[in-house]
């Protein structure tokens, strides 16, 4: 549905965005992911053809919208567009903000079908009956899905949304992306959205593209890039993580928290143990080697603080998260040890 072939844009001096290529097949939900300013946005206005790419291909649906000596404007594209702010007109009615959705992109539509295609995607994203309120009048998660009736109304191929869940309070934000994920997989739309939130990113997609200072670090299912992450950028941008640095000695890597074997290729003489939070697990065996200094409840979790006497004399603060209520208390003596599926191994080389 959408293809960026080695695309980079430059505003002004350095590239915002440099050599990217992505696909979106049809009916996919895809995540640009990445801290702020590393370029997603600027994915969103190339696709939609508010910027041009100084290099590279992007396709639509197998034709050429972007390249050398060719450029498709925005409104022969064929895209909707949802954003954070959500852009609806203030003074007209919801009814009327869909409607204007409509204009110049479907000509042929008599105002009979232009009225019927308003009411249906108005019952599509369930709210039939308030085609008559003024943008004002309904709340944040009310306006954002008339925003979505509204770009989903011309029935796009694609539509592109940038952060749309930000300006949401974040108990109603969880419900919002909810609906809306149902809203697009039955329209069979594919999306390519924007997110710096890596748990909305898993939520939303079905694939995610990892960027960081304008270029793409790792593409892959949500598991994947929970599960394998190829670097500690990625590692530490999908949840909290412990870093604990260790020397290599004869293939294996020996640190606080016990000897790991290396992976296949690695080199170099010391490395890092990147453990997830959710990965220490804390067991009450004989051999104590770390201490409680605190325990906190987060709601469906409690972070434990942790202290680790290093042989050298300093300690190790460790984070460890459980489920529930948990009722270590401080200076209760501990053994930690880690879960070897939420460990990860990076050696200096990589970033
Ligand atoms: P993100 O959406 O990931 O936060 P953006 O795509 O908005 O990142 O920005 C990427 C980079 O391009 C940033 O360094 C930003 O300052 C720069 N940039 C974005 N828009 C413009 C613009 N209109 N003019 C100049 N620089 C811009
Ligand atoms: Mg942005």
């Amino acid at each position: 549905m959408l293809t960026f072939e080695n695309v980079s844009h430059t505003y002004g001096v350095t590239p915002s965005v440099e050599n990217i290529s992505i696909q979106i097949r049809k009916g996919e939900v895809v995540s640009l992911l990445g801290p702020s300013g590393c370029g997603k946005s600027t994915i969103l206005r190339l696709a939609s053809g508010l910027e041009q790419p100084q290099a590279g291909t992007i396709m639509l649906d197998g034709k050429v919208v972007a390249s050398e000596g060719v450029f498709i404007p925005p409104e022969e594209r064929g895209i909707g567009l949802v954003f954070q702010d959500y852009a609806l007109f203030p003074h007209m009615s919801v009814r009327r903000n869909i409607l204007f959705g409509l204009e110049g992109v479907s000509n042929g539509m008599s105002r009979e079908q232009k009225e019927a295609r308003v009411n249906s995607v108005l019952d599509h994203v369930d709210l039939s009956g308030l085609g008559e309120m003024m943008p004002d009048e309904l709340s944040g998660g009310q306006q954002q899905r008339v925003a979505l009736a509204r770009a989903l109304a011309p029935e796009p191929r694609l539509i592109l949304m940038d952060e749309p869940y930000a300006g949401l309070d974040s108990r109603l934000r969880e419900r919002i992306r909810d609906d809306m994920l149902h809203i697009l997989k039955e329209a069979g739309t594919a999306v390519l959205m924007v997110t710096h939130d890596s748990e909305e990113a898993m939520f939303m997609s079905d694939r995610i593209y990892v960027m960081r200072s304008g270029q793409i670090e790792q593409a892959g299912r949500p598991i994947d890039l929970y599960c394998r992450p190829h670097n500690a950028f990625v590692a530490e941008f999908f949840g909290e993580v412990n870093r604990v640095e260790g020397i290599i000695e004869k293939g294996h890597l020996l640190t606080p928290l016990g000897n790991f074997d290396i992976p296949e290729g690695a080199s170099g003489r010391s490395a890092s143990l990147i453990v997830r939070h959710e990965g220490l697990v804390i067991g009450n065996g004989d051999k104590t080697n770390a201490e409680v200094m605190e325990t906190r409840l987060l709601g469906r979790y409690s972070l434990v603080h942790l202290s680790m006497p290093l042989p050298k004399g300093e300690d190790l603060h460790l984070h460890a998260r459980v489920p529930g209520l948990n009722m270590l208390s401080p200076g209760q003596k501990v053994t930690l040890s880690v879960d070897p599926s939420q460990v990860f191994i990076f050696t200096q080389g990589s970033r």
